[in-house]
């Protein structure tokens, strides 16, 4: 099976992603999380990306298209992947068309004010990823992860002049992904704002597996 989630930041298509990879035993391939390993480690795709992912912009097609390409290229994502952040514009899009063939796009919907107070209580673990918030998940201890241990932190495009940023860039570039997909058939729109476990039944139905 192979899945785009698409959805404003915040909308929870990271979250809806770790339990996907549960259910249909295909990788998340996330294009925020390869860009954050490549600033991690500053290779040079990471010292290219950082301050524009930090101020909330888009990574230009180019770079970002190449990326996908050669990671959809890896043996674990023959059979199927979730792209989670992929494509986030019409370009990107129509280039993805043209070396993998989509099942289906899982449309998340949640407003604007969600979307904030989602991403401005989110907590990160530095060392496996894995995703908190202060209030809806909160971890055990403050700063630490539950799942590895490692020290959460905050991304810095989760500040609020970058969530705005984010989620204008969102309007203006990835919307008109909605209407693409709608065209063909392959849209399936799931609510983003109930809980977890809500959203992952919604999402077993619009894959016809429950
Ligand atoms: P995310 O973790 O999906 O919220 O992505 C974090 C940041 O990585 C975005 O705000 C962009 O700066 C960059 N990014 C991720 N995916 C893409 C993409 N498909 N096109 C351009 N930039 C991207």
């Amino acid at each position: 099976m192979k899945l785009i989630f698409l959805g404003p930041p915040g909308a929870g298509k990271g979250t809806l992603a770790a339990k996907g990879v549960e259910i249909c035993h295909i990788p998340h391939i996330s294009t925020g999380a390869l860009f954050r390993s490549a600033i991690a480690i500053m290779n040079p795709l990471g010292s290219k990306v950082k301050a524009v992912i930090e101020e909330g912009r888009l990574v230009d097609d180019e770079t970002t298209i190449l990326l996908v390409k050669e990671r959809l290229a890896q043996k674990d994502a023959q059979s199927g992947y979730i792209l989670d952040g992929f494509p986030r514009t019409l370009f990107q899009a129509k280039a993805l068309a043209a070396f993998s063939a989509v099942d289906k796009v899982l449309n998340l919907e949640i407003s604007d004010a969600a979307a904030l107070e989602r991403l401005s209580g989110r907590r990160v673990c530095r060392k496996c990823g894995a995703n908190f918030h202060i209030t809806f998940n909160k971890p055990k201890h403050e700063h630490r992860c539950d799942v590895c241990g490692g020290e959460l932190f905050i991304r810095k495009d989760d500040r609020e002049a970058a969530i705005r940023e984010r989620l204008e860039v969102y309007r203006e570039q990835t919307l008109p992904l909605i209407e693409y997909y709608r065209n063909q058939g392959l849209l399936v729109d799931i609510d983003g704002q109930g809980l977890v476990d809500t959203v992952v039944t919604n999402f077993k139905k619009a894959l016809e597996i429950c």
